[in-house]
């Protein structure tokens, strides 16, 4: 049984050395009268918060995510095959989603929204990973129900084609907004305009004055803003608020990797503008799975959503391609195969 194993606490930019693969035995039966489920992982997901996880122990952030053990496998979202079941909801060769080590088989104990069953594999299995996962609830989360959005409305979406952001953007416009994207590259720029279907987009990194550009695409200001990456951006928007903006508070990624985070200069024009500004976790979301499968598994199956990913290939490509994610390698969800079945 191929591991990860997360050996110790990080600070600053997380570097390959800091995740170990190493080899180990695993029974493929469980013990008699086990509750658990033994799975065969397939695809593993690569996701931003694992960076918190790998922090020194911080009560501020563990509420949300709790970090990692060490000198076990690291812990991420995972699509797993049913080898082994003491729980009589799952048998042998179902498939689930959930939370899994990053090791070939896991042991996995079922607590609530732990894991859910993949009922529909007329879709890509990895879908579950990426849009009909973790990150496609939170699009679904953050923009319906945090954002409130209506007809009309303008939407800005920062780190805009990854695994939230094209979804976030996709959304907004079925709703009937004007929405612009912010990415790190002219490739992912292209994408947000000409398959995602966003009004407009641009390379944040060639704006020298942020404020400047989101005036550009906004002279009458935002509605909302779909925060994935906060620091200097965060700080731009907020003066690019119209009154009564709201700003859904996703993720800050450029802060994740920093031993100080950046300080927010503009926080005076939540007040004068009266902005709305509000963080979530998608854990608080997930009793509404069922509900949002049922609203996006029809666009997905009519074409109306489409999905890129960015699938790395092995076992041994999942500490690159978990790294990637703060340097932007990733177009689109970033995952990597385990095993295919
Ligand atoms: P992405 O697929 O968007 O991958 C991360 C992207 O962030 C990179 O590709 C890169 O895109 C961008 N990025 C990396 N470093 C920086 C930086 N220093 N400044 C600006 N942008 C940067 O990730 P996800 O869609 O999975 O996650 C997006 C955000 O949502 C993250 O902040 C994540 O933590 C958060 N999140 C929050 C959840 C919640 O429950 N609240 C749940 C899931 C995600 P680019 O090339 O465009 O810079």
């Amino acid at each position: 049984n191929k591991q990860i194993i997360f050996p110790d606490y990080v600070t600053g930019f997380p570097k390959e050395s800091d995740l170990k693969i190493t080899t180990t035995t695993i029974d493929l039966r469980l013990p008699e009268g086990s509750t658990s489920v033994l799975v065969k992982n397939l695809y593993l997901s690569c996701d931003p918060y694992m960076r918190i996880c790998m922090g020194k122990p911080d009560p501020l952030s563990s509420s949300l995510v709790p970090p990692y053990k060490t000198g076990v496998p690291i812990i991420g979202l995972g699509v797993s095959k049913v080898i082994d079941s003491g729980h009589p909801d799952y048998k042998k060769g179902d498939l689930l989603w959930g939370l899994v080590g990053w090791e070939e088989y896991s042991v996995i104990t079922l607590t609530t929204y732990s894991h859910f069953k993949i009922e529909h594999t007329d879709v890509p299995l990895s879908y579950y990973t990426g849009l009909l996962g973790m990150p496609g609830m939170t699009a679904y989360a953050g923009f319906y129900e945090v954002c409130s959005p209506k007809k009309g409305e303008t939407v800005f979406v920062s780190a805009a084609s990854g695994a939230v952001g094209q979804l976030v953007g996709q959304f907004a416009k079925l709703m009937g907004c004007y929405v612009v994207g912010s990415a790190g590259s002219k490739e992912k720029v292209y994408l947000l305009k000409t398959k995602f279907g966003f009004d407009d987009a641009f390379n944040y990194k060639e704006e020298k004055d942020f404020s400047a550009a989101l005036k550009r695409y906004f002279p009458e200001g935002i509605d909302i803003y779909f925060e994935n990456v906060g620091g200097k951006m965060l700080d731009a928007v907020l003066i690019n608020m119209k009154l009564h903006g709201r700003v859904a508070v996703c993720g800050m990624i450029s802060q994740y990797n920093l031993v100080d985070p950046e300080g927010v200069h503009n926080l005076p024009t939540i007040l004068y503008k009266r902005i709305q500004l509000q963080g979530f976790g998608v854990c608080d979301f997930y009793d509404k799975y069922p509900k949002f499968l049922d609203f996006v598994l029809p666009y997905i199956r009519e074409g109306k959503i489409t999905y890129v990913e960015d699938i790395a290939e092995g076992f041994e490509s999942g500490p690159s391609a978990l790294l990637g994610l703060f340097e932007g390698k990733n177009v689109g969800k970033q995952l990597f195969v385990v095993a295919r079945e």
